[in-house]
């Protein structure tokens, strides 16, 4: 990997504190970047990161905010320009995950997927975007998920969230392509987290059975693809990229 190609670039990555999320933040870092580290509740898990981005030798500081909250996300971006100037690269990976079959799922759980996914999406895009169109570049990266491409079975929640997450991405892209600012969505499998670890056992092996790779991803393989997206992928807005062992395929 190139060294220091987001050099002077400033990035939130929402979700920050762990999993996929914390991996993006050291990628973009390792590349350069000031990163700000979004968290909801587990501050602790947050300073770690920052820590290690400041080893690196990169800025970092920690941003609580529910993306979910307008109100919380506007306060969390006013505090991050005033520390850092305005977001040049923005990874939308926060997402909570709720499964049950369909009449077991309560309405606040399957609202509270929705909102964390394609509302928290929908705030911090809006919150970052003039900022973008006036310098006349930016950066958008979606986190989505292969069950929003194919679905499955007990999580309509989830791939329902992720799936809108999808037409966000395309209507975003072709809505801002013209201001300098792509906008893809990076559509993960199996990847082994603490989200993960939480599904049962029955449940991976079920998910291991649908992945020709025959193993689980791991957070560097998606931040490793996000960091291509921002750096390099100068002709590529609107398109989902899968980082699945083949599963959605
Ligand atoms: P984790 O559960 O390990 O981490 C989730 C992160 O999101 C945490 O940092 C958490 O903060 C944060 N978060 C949750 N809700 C909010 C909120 N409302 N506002 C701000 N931050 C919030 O998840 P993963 O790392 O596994 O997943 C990251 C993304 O990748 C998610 O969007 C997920 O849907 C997606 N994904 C994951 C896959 C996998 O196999 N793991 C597969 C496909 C997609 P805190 O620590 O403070 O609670």
């Amino acid at each position: 990997m190139k060294q220091g190609l987001l050099e002077g670039r400033v990035c939130l990555v929402t979700g920050g504190s762990r999993g996929i999320g914390a991996e993006i933040a050291l990628h973009l870092a390792q590349n350069g970047a000031t990163v700000a580290v979004n968290y909801l509740k587990d501050k602790h898990s947050a300073l770690e990161i920052v820590q290690k981005i400041r080893r690196i030798g990169q800025k970092s500081q920690a941003f609580a905010a529910d993306v979910a909250d307008p109100k919380q996300v506007e306060k969390m971006l006013d505090d991050i320009s005033g520390e850092f100037g305005q977001v040049d690269i923005l990874v939308n990976n926060a997402g909570i995950h709720r499964g049950g079959r369909i009449h077991l799922i309560s309405p606040k759980e399957f609202e509270s997927v929705v909102d964390t996914a394609i509302m928290g999406a929908f705030y911090c895009s809006r919150m970052v975007i003039p900022s973008m169109i006036e310098q006349r570049w930016g950066r958008i990266v979606n986190i989505t998920s292969v069950m929003g491409l194919r679905g499955w079975p007990g999580d309509t929640a989830y791939s329902a969230a992720k799936a809108g997450l999808i037409g966000f991405t395309k209507a975003l892209a072709k809505e801002i392509a013209g201001d300098g600012i792509l906008v893809n969505a990076v559509a993960p499998g199996y990847i082994t987290t603490e989200m993960t670890s939480a599904i049962s056992e029955r449940g991976r092996q079920k998910m291991l059975e649908v992945t020709p790779m025959k193993r689980p991803g791991s957070a560097k393989e998606v931040a490793e693809t996000v960091v291509f997206l921002v750096s390099e992928g100068t002709y590529t807005t609107g398109t989902v990229i899968s980082v699945d062992g083949g599963m959605g395929s």
